[in-house]
């Protein structure tokens, strides 16, 4: 190793630690569920997995990457044109494209491989693409891969959206989460679309947050909305909700679809999805279909949670997702409670500057249905402890009722 890089790397890590911005990861040595035993911190309830439904450790997702694996072997060793295609993508794709009702799907190794595969095959030369700014970093990065001109609007801003739209040049895409991670508030997608279609623009929603957590089937954010056919490209995770263990597609129309398999990169020059986790994912899928149970005590779970973090004096950011984001402020207070709840057996992450702007850092919970009454109570007692032993309840409210995204970037 060139000691002069080393020593660069180094004296770079140590200002992160300086800054309290340093990560360290923590170690499962079982599935992801409602509880996970961590070598750091013994048996701990999460309350920070994209785990919504829980079925990261359902028997039949596990089975049915068993039995893919033992049908498909490991992989293909090849990219999917070559030679790298096997029945079980088709049926995936399928699936994919029929439950959000699209005309085809194509899946990827990851929502970012997919949106980054995406965005620059259509946003090419001579049109724009328009990207609300609060966007996940996968969509930033696969617009700056793009030739397109890139303009962002202000987040959640329907006036700078129009202006957006009508300074644009060829064919306008606009571009936005569903759900929006770090608020856990929704896209304005009603006045999207009308925008859109006055424009003549392409819309295009990656909801991978949404997905198995908006509407009344789990569809997503364009369920929600009641929006079903006025989007025309979705982009989205399999490594959440739907099974969360890797994977991501984009669905659209037929001829979108064969767009890509012609000429995205992320396509056309690396591997497909492994068939255990397409089996894996295509059983989520078929599961959250079947079971709205899922849904029903997911959607239960948040209302049982938000009324006991309200009961406790916490003032989290309203809104109807499965995140629940607590505005502390100050990044190292946000890192401090969430040690504090670790401690006290319950896993939720703070986050801070520079993934959230400056003075907004949050404890961020997300809900999921595998959670029980019991583990709920247990959490509401950790934040109930460590609120007072930071003299943050009692006092005044947590969190600012006030904040809006769209004010701090
Ligand atoms: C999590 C997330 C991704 C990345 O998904 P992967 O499949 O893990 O790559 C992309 N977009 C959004 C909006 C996300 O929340």
């Amino acid at each position: 190793m060139n000691a002069a890089f080393d020593a660069r790397l180094k004296a770079e890590l140590d200002a992160l630690r300086a800054a309290g911005t340093y990560k360290t990861l923590k170690h499962l040595t079982g599935p992801m569920a409602a509880e996970v035993h961590m070598q750091e911190a013994g048996d701990v309830v999460v309350l920070s997995s994209n785990n919504y439904l829980g079925l990261a450790d359902d028997p039949e997702v596990i089975q049915a990457g068993i039995d893919g694996l033992r049908t498909y072997g490991a992989g293909t060793a090849s990219v999917r044109f070559i030679c790298g295609t096997l029945q079980i993508h088709r049926e995936l794709e399928e699936r994919i494209a029929s439950f959000f009702g699209f005309g085809a799907a194509l899946s990827y190794v990851s929502c970012w491989s997919a949106n980054e595969g995406l965005i620059p095959t259509i946003a090419t030369a001579g049109n724009t693409i328009i990207s609300d700014e609060l966007n996940h970093a996968s969509i930033i990065d696969g617009c700056r891969l793009a030739a397109a001109k890139r303009t962002r609007y202000k987040h959640g801003d329907m006036d700078d959206l129009e202006r957006k739209l009508r300074e644009a040049d060829g064919t306008a895409f606009i571009i936005t989460d569903g759900v929006f991670s770090m608020e856990g508030s929704l896209a304005n997608l009603p006045d999207i679309v009308g925008l859109a279609q006055r424009y003549g623009a392409v819309t295009i929603v990656d909801d991978s947050h949404g997905t198995g957590v908006m509407g009344k089937t789990g569809r997503g954010t364009i369920e929600h909305f009641g929006l079903e056919g006025k989007i025309d490209i979705l982009t989205g995770t399999l490594g959440k909700a739907l099974g969360g263990a890797a994977g991501g597609f984009v669905a659209g129309s037929p001829a979108l679809i064969d767009t890509l398999i012609q000429r995205s990169r992320t396509q056309l020059f690396s591997n497909a999805l492994p068939a255990t986790v397409a089996a894996s994912s295509l059983a989520a899928i078929n599961r959250l279909a079947a079971c709205p149970e899922l849904l029903d005590r997911q959607h239960a779970n948040i209302a049982y949670f938000r009324a006991g973090l309200a009961r406790l004096g916490f003032r989290p950011l309203d809104g109807p997702s499965a995140i629940i984001p607590i505005i502390v402020g100050d990044t190292a207070f946000a890192i401090a409670m969430s040690d504090r709840l670790l401690k006290r057996g319950v896993f939720v992450t703070g986050f801070g500057f520079p993934v959230v702007p400056e003075g907004t850092a949050r404890i961020r919970v997300q809900m999921s249905s595998a959670l029980t009454r019991a583990e709920l109570d247990r959490a509401l007692a950790a934040f109930e402890a460590v609120g007072t032993e930071l003299g943050v309840i009692g006092n005044q409210p947590v969190g600012s009722a006030d904040f809006k995204g769209s004010e701090l970037r």
